[in-house]
């Protein structure tokens, strides 16, 4: 449908349409997840394109993670619309950055600091404070939301006091004085950190009218998508960018606000028709991604947070779903995280089997230190897999590293060793050796495998290049496309299962996705305890419930290690599970205790075919009547024992129960 302006407006519905037609003015589209909102812009943007509205040069559309800006450039790409820019707020910034900072203050902009805990512990060793890496980490955390939210040290202490903001303990007038330090410190070294590249970008343009001008002359439209995650830091940027004009487009979910720790404020989204008296609003419902049961279960979560005890006043939008039913999700215990990982691993290489690409299936959770287990599980079943979502790729130690290493190597050969054959395959392996590389992925999980995984990328950018030309390629030819890559932002492509958090998931989809650790302390968070954060851990939830297209797998475990059944399931799946399931309520019926010893396994496909499961007995016995496979007697018998048992029970959960 590339460039035919027709085809490219019926691709969308009606609400969706009207967004793509909307081409000049505020336009802003709030809506829920999987209604097309990413979709409704690329289009929109395409459409201007294709009917000559736009040069493509002039759009620059933000998104917030770099795999969402590449996704988009790809999608814009295939529907015609060559050469826009789509980047995070970051990367546009760092551009403009580097590019005006000769010209505005003489000399290249600093360099990103490699390690700022470091910086933070010296700034905090000053001053006598005490810190662990918990206590540095949450200090680091505290300094970048204050960045973000426009704070600066002198202004902290007076900002924070009043919002009950708790820095391991550490009362505001210390963090002030650790926030200056840190920031003198940084001076001194002549460095700039990640919030650094917008607040300079910010300044440089409103110090500087002439490049004011011109970056809004060259920039003509500005969309972004996950508006609702803006910061006011990044607010600030993007009314730089605009000037007093009003080609701005902004799509977003307020119930997917998930960076309000990080100064993130839907209010940008909500107030933006106050702010903006004549925009165009466009309010999606339909959801095109996920089957009627995804959308059941992200409804329910929702609808269980609404009230005035909800926190956060975000009410979410009932989604209608609009694809064909799909299996039913399922919802499992596991009596501790390595038998949960393992349920998971084997559940997706259940679905490989019936076919489903690697690729289309992600395993997410609420922190990092939750990924270790799960790669394990996988690693040991030959799954392949990718952790991290390709966030700040090109920003990686060990990609910069690597990238150093094959420059210099590039320039050896070709000054030294002029007519050796070209094998930039062999050279690139032998020089990623060197820092790491092998052959083989490493058995061990975590920053060992991040680090190879990294390398292993760059060799395949190496092989996928050599295997595209016709002639033997050199060295050289590598480095010149990653060092354009690398501008570009152009992320190494995902082989296997995706292994992220849910915070880098979202704007993304994969036909099945399995939330691990969903339990209380994980989700929501141990430190979320005031309703506001309380209900942004469960916005979490909706976030990643909405990722799957079809498959869906909920799961939790009872202990830490093996010891005492002490973790609970997460609060937020309520909801979701069956009534005899609420820990503490007394069990109903002698079924329910007899379940209850056993320990609960919940289930919804067929063990045996894979096919989903439909009435409780099947579902009780985790096998499909119709079954393929046939069974002995025993399963028969009991399965004739649980159909009569459960006939009364009419209405079973959506989420199946069996004993295993
Ligand atoms: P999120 O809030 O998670 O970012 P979104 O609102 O941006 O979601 P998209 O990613 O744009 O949603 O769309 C979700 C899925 O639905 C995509 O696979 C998209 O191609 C598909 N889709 C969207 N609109 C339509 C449509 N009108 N017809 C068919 N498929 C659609
Ligand atoms: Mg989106």
């Amino acid at each position: 449908i590339g460039g035919d302006p027709e085809l490219l407006l019926a691709a969308l519905d009606p609400e969706q349409r009207a967004v793509a037609t909307a081409l000049h003015g505020p336009v802003a589209v709030i809506a829920g997840a999987g209604t097309g909102k990413t979709r409704a812009i690329t289009h929109r943007i395409a459409y201007g394109v294709a009917v000559g509205a736009y040069s493509p040069t002039a759009v620059l559309a933000v998104t917030f993670t770099t795999r969402a800006a590449g996704e988009m450039r790809g999608r814009l790409q295939q529907l015609g619309a060559r050469g826009v820019q789509a980047r995070t707020f970051h990367s546009a910034a760092l551009r403009q950055a580097q590019y005006f900072w000769p010209k505005a203050y003489g000399g290249e902009l600093p360099s990103v600091l490699d390690n700022r805990m470091s910086l933070v512990a010296e700034a905090a060793g000053r001053l006598r404070v005490r810190v662990d890496t918990a206590r540095l980490r949450d200090l680091l955390g505290e300094i970048s939301w204050a960045k973000v939210s426009n704070t600066t040290p002198e202004d902290y202490a007076r900002v924070a006091a009043p919002l009950d903001r708790t820095v391991s303990g550490i009362d505001p007038e210390t963090v002030a004085r650790i926030f200056t330090g840190y920031e003198e410190l940084k001076r001194q070294r002549g460095r700039i950190d990640f919030e650094d590249i917008l607040l300079c970008t910010a300044a440089l343009l409103a110090e500087h009218d002439d490049i004011r001008d011109q970056v809004q002359r060259t920039y003509r439209h500005l969309v972004v998508d996950e508006y609702q995650d803006v910061s006011p830091l990044q607010h600030r940027l993007l009314e730089l960018w605009r000037g007093n004009r009003s080609e701005l487009c902004v799509v977003g979910d307020p119930a997917q606000t998930i960076h309000s720790f990080a100064g993130a404020r839907a209010d940008f989204l909500t107030g933006f028709a106050r702010r903006h008296p004549n925009a165009t609003v466009v309010r999606l419902v339909r959801d095109y991604r996920s089957t009627p049961q995804v959308v059941g279960a992200a409804n329910a979560v929702m609808r269980a947070g609404r009230g005035p005890t909800a926190g956060g006043g975000i009410d979410a939008v009932e989604l209608q779903a609009q694809r064909p039913p799909g299996p039913e999700p399922l919802l499992q215990e596991s009596q501790n995280e390595a038998d949960e990982a393992a349920e998971i691993a084997d559940w997706l290489a259940g679905l490989a089997a019936r076919g489903v690409d690697y690729r289309e299936m992600a395993v997410l959770f609420r922190i990092n230190a939750q990924s270790p287990v799960m790669e394990q599980a996988l690693a040991e079943r030959n799954i392949p897999y990718l952790v991290r979502g390709g966030e700040r790729f090109y920003e990686r130690a060990e990609v910069r590293q690597a990238l150093h290493a094959l420059r210099t190597q590039a320039r050896a050969i070709t000054e030294l060793d002029g007519d050796r054959p070209a094998d930039a395959v062999a050279e690139v392996q032998a020089t990623l050796g060197a820092l790491g590389w092998t052959e083989q992925p490493p058995s061990g999980a975590g920053a060992v495998r991040e680090r190879w995984e990294s390398l292993a990328a760059l060799v395949a950018v190496a092989e996928d290049l050599a295997a595209a030309s016709a002639e033997p390629i050199g060295l050289p030819v590598v480095v010149e496309e990653l060092e354009r890559r690398a501008q570009a932002q152009h992320v190494p492509s995902a082989q296997g299962v995706t292994v992220s958090t849910l915070h880098s998931a979202k704007g993304l989809e994969w036909d099945a996705v399995a939330l691990f650790g969903i339990q209380e302390g994980s989700l929501p968070f141990v430190l979320a305890t005031r309703p506001d954060e309380v209900a942004e851990e469960r916005r979490l939830l909706y976030v990643g419930l909405t990722r799957a297209r079809e498959h869906l797998h909920v799961s939790w475990s009872r202990t830490r290690g093996g010891g005492q059944a002490t973790r609970k399931p997460s609060r937020f799946l309520d909801p979701l599970l069956p009534a005899h399931y609420r820990g503490g309520a007394a069990p109903s019926a002698a079924g329910d205790q007899r379940q209850r010893r056993k320990g609960t396994v919940l289930a919804a496909h067929c063990r045996t075919c894979g096919h989903a499961l439909h009435d409780a007995a099947e579902r009780k016995l985790g096998r499909h009547a119709d079954c393929p496979a046939t069974y002995d007697e025993r399963t028969l018998t009991l399965l004739k024992e649980w159909r009569k048992q459960t006939s009364a029970e009419e209405k079973v959960p959506a989420f199946c129960v069996f004993t295993d």
